[in-house]
């Protein structure tokens, strides 16, 4: 599946249907309301076009965002593991059809916690409706 930020110029491709759409409550994901979609770059996904970036949490992070219309794409690692793989995630807020992504199961982690509550059943039509 695809998304593309509000502009056009940064779009994301997806392999298949994501699992999960994690909502993170942590003090970053908070403030965007991303829904992640997770996975290695070039594998479970692609990004492309020019992103800005900002980096965080001890410079690990890098979230991308679209410099036109400054909607968030995606998540990446800095740098990458050892077996040359970057992670990260998109953003299924994104996705260029929302139906496509209706029925994923949302999960909530709890960055305190740092663990994932219990499914309470809701997928990501029931947030963006
Ligand atoms: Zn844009």
């Amino acid at each position: 599946m695809d998304g593309a930020c509000h502009c056009g110029a940064v779009r994301w491709r997806f392999e298949g249907v994501p699992r999960s759409a994690t909502s993170c409550n942590c003090s970053i994901c908070r403030r965007h309301g991303a829904l992640w979609a997770y996975g290695f770059e070039d594998e479970a996904f692609t990004v492309a076009g020019e992103t800005a970036t900002y980096v965080w949490n001890r410079r690990s992070l890098a979230f991308h965002f679209c410099a036109r219309c400054a909607c968030v794409v995606a998540w990446l690692t800095t740098s990458r593991g050892a077996d040359g793989r970057n992670y990260g995630a998109v953003n299924l807020r994104l996705a260029m059809e929302p139906d496509a992504v209706a029925a994923v199961p949302i999960v909530h982690h709890d960055t305190v916690t740092k663990s994932d509550l219990p499914r309470d059943g809701r997928c990501v039509a029931d947030v963006w409706s």
